[in-house]
């Protein structure tokens, strides 16, 4: 039968429940056991795809086209599996469907309610990756803090799920912060003591508790907090602050958190977790062997969550290249073809990021001109690519008004521009062109080199598509579709020849780029970024723009 571990949070938010749980995942996984993870998000939003970023970090997107929360990058870049639509589950969308079933006269004239109808549905998508005997362990994330109003049904299903499955096949993993306060030189326990009652006022004990802490606990501390949150005395875990995400998971085994759940599940304790691959990677990052600068041109540099696949696609193929990426933010709406030399001229590569609207793309414009002309590696994403498009054609092709017909839906030249299908949708949520689609890439273009592959999946998100019908005069120019939908001809890849490296994808690859394996193309720039580098320094910087300048 399948357990279920639930992880909630207390005193406050921001503790990394996400890297609690998908440390905790990683290490039962690497013990055997077929694991997965899921988040149940309390607000209203449907999905998290309608969301700024500036509220609520990346939108991560599953194979599936799910638009989902971006704790879900953290469990598939540990895991290196994928997740899917049934991986994140919104308050929005559990309403959703009970309301719909309501009207559809489901419920037979009954009062439909909180409990027992919205704490049912919640139940039923608790345990709906439990069935069929998937998996062995399903580790559910609760977001937001107990004792949020927003939280309540969901500590009532899992109060309920706890009765109904038994207490050693449904556990509670509560993550809390135990603070220090400097002047008194102490560590406190209340405020875990207080969430803890919060909890257990409705009905909830956790198992386990996982405390967030500067300074490590000693015996009687954690002692003290056993005998106040009435766990076992083996349940109470020390998470330090750590240096990278990536050591979580071995510090969660050096406190034997992996084992304290299996222990209280009646599971066997099987093997050692088998992490020898996961080692090797975090001894790379620690001890790199060079450093790169990265230029990430965006607009929403303010906020880290805002770009976090990109920022862990960098980590993983870092490691790889034994290279520190160091990335450097650079707010697209300050860059002007005035101080673009000043901002870009020491970086080693150059990545524009993706995004919606007009705000800053003229600085994304000018930073791709000035990564084309002055040879320096190139990686556009998304609206990275399109962007890239649209300045190939102004400054190359002469098509002065070339544009997204996003960013301006008069222009007479929408070399980037929406496909009929999408013209017809006026619905904002989940209409993009979303998930995983097929690209056949040309034999003997440097993706597919890359890739050693032409073949390619890769997952989506957006609307707008390059216009086929400049293609051609692209071709002729020098900037060439390396790979395509094999289905609509979109274009996928542009590349522009005779350039070091010059890769602009409409696709997300920094979605499927994992721990165990680093995305070919994150790995491949990294690699051109080392390699300007190394001429750069080999020239003089003085002669490589001298000589760039001078063809
Ligand atoms: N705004 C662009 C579009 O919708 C690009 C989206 C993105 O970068 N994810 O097509």
């Amino acid at each position: 039968m399948t357990k279920y571990i639930f992880v909630t949070g207390g005193v406050t938010s921001s503790l990394g429940k996400g890297i609690i749980a998908a440390s905790l995942a990683k290490l039962l996984q690497a013990r055997g056991f077929r694991t997965t993870i899921q988040k149940f998000d309390p607000y209203i939003n449907v999905d998290p795809g309608t969301l700024n970023p500036y509220e609520h970090g990346e939108c991560y997107v599953t194979e599936d086209g799910a638009e989902t929360d971006l704790d879900l990058g953290h469990y598939e870049r540990f895991l290196n599996t994928h997740t899917s639509q049934a991986n994140n589950v919104t308050t929005g969308r559990v309403y959703q469907y009970v309301i719909n079933k309501e009207r559809e006269g489901a419920y037979l004239g009954k009062t439909v309610q909180v409990i027992p109808h919205i704490t049912d549905e919640i139940k039923r998508r608790m345990t709906l990756l439990g069935q069929n005997n998937q998996y062995d362990i399903v580790i559910t994330e609760l977001g937001g803090t107990v004792g949020d109003i927003e939280s309540l049904p969901y500590v009532e299903a899992v109060r309920q799920l706890k009765w109904e499955l038994g207490n050693e096949n449904c556990i509670v993993v509560h993550l809390t912060l135990i603070p220090y306060l400097k002047a008194a030189k102490e560590l406190k326990t209340k405020p875990t003591q207080h969430s803890v009652k919060l909890m257990s006022e409705n009905g909830l004990n956790p198992d386990i508790l996982v405390c967030r802490t500067e300074e490590p606990l000693y015996k009687d501390l954690k002692r003290k907090i056993a005998l106040f949150c009435n766990v076992t005395q083996d349940a109470v875990i020390e998470a330090l602050d750590a240096d990278t995400i990536y050591s979580v998971p071995l510090e969660m085994m050096r406190e034997k958190l992996d084992v304290t759940c299996l222990q209280k599940l009646q599971l066997p304790l099987n093997e050692e977790p088998e992490l020898n691959k996961w080692k090797e990677f975090l001894n790379k990052l620690r001890y790199p062997k060079s450093k790169v600068t990265v230029g990430l041109i965006g607009k929403y540099v303010e906020l880290q969550d805002a770009y976090k696949s990109i920022l862990e696609a960098f980590i993983h193929a870092g490691a790889l290249n034994e290279c520190k990426v160091e990335v450097r933010n650079i707010h697209s709406e300050y860059l002007t073809p005035e101080n673009a030399i000043e901002k870009l001229q020491n970086l080693d590569a150059i990545l524009v990021a993706p995004g919606f609207g007009s705000r800053g793309i003229e600085g994304k414009i000018d930073a791709i001109r000035y990564a084309r002309e002055n040879h320096i590696p190139f990686f556009g994403i998304c609206l990275g690519m399109q962007m890239a498009c649209v300045e190939f054609a102004r400054n190359v092709l002469g098509i002065k008004n070339a544009h997204s017909t996003e960013m301006n839906p008069d222009t007479t030249d929408g070399v980037i521009a929406m496909m009929e299908e999408q013209k017809q949708i006026t619905q904002k949520g989940g209409t993009m062109r979303l998930g995983s689609y097929d690209c056949e890439l040309v034999q003997g273009s440097r993706t597919a080199s890359i890739y050693s592959s032409t073949h390619i999946t890769e997952r989506h998100r957006h609307r707008y598509e390059f216009n086929n019908e400049y293609l051609e005069a692209f071709e002729k120019a020098g900037m060439l579709p390396a790979g395509k939908n094999p289905k609509t001809g979109l274009v996928e890849v542009m590349e522009v020849k005779d350039h070091p490296f010059f890769v602009a994808v409409q696709y997300h690859p920094e979605y499927k780029s994992t721990v165990e394996n680093p995305h070919p193309l994150f790995v491949a720039f990294v690699k051109a970024a080392k390699e300007a580098q190394e001429k750069r320094n080999s020239l003089g910087h003085q002669v490589f723009e001298k000589s760039v300048a001078e063809g």
